[in-house]
């Protein structure tokens, strides 16, 4: 495997049906519980809260309120699976920094990496302007469209 960090190792302990849990308290938290165990079909009631308790061990969500909600690396694991789907090409992804996942700012960032799953933006949460470099390449880009694409 090539990608070593956290968010990349607990993913690859998850199962399709353990990410589709995650990706429902991803955009749907604190949602009451019973709420959401009422909205599984019967057979699958039991599973579900068995899943929410297995989610809650590996510290991907925690309580709050009468609902859940991502931990921080639990939004990065969901950022990451997203990263994946998004990317032309498995073999190079832009990659977070132990201190990042996407969602959280992170520390000053100087090295663009984009954030597939949020256009625009680095795995920082600031956007590519603000990192002194691609400010240059942005402005390059313009130029060169604007004369290349001449009118
Ligand atoms: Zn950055």
């Amino acid at each position: 495997m090539k990608y070593h960090h956290a968010f990349a190792v607990l993913g690859r302990h998850l199962g399709l049906q353990d990410f589709q849990q995650l990706f429902l308290l991803y955009h749907f938290p604190r949602v009451p519980t019973a709420h959401l165990e009422r909205a599984q079909p019967l057979r699958r009631r039991r599973a579900f809260l068995q899943r929410l308790h297995k989610l809650a061990e590996l510290s991907l969500i925690r309580p709050d309120g009468e609902g859940w909600v991502l931990s921080w690396i639990g939004t990065g694991v969901v950022n990451w699976r997203l990263q994946e789907q998004v990317a032309a090409s498995p073999s190079d992804i832009p990659e977070p920094r132990a201190d990042e996942n996407g969602t959280h700012p992170g520390p000053p960032c100087s090295d663009y990496r984009p954030a597939f799953f949020s256009p625009g933006f680095c795995w920082c949460c600031r956007p590519q302007s603000e990192h002194p470099g691609e400010l240059v390449r942005l402005a390059e880009g313009l130029i060169r469209s604007q004369s290349g694409g001449g009118a």
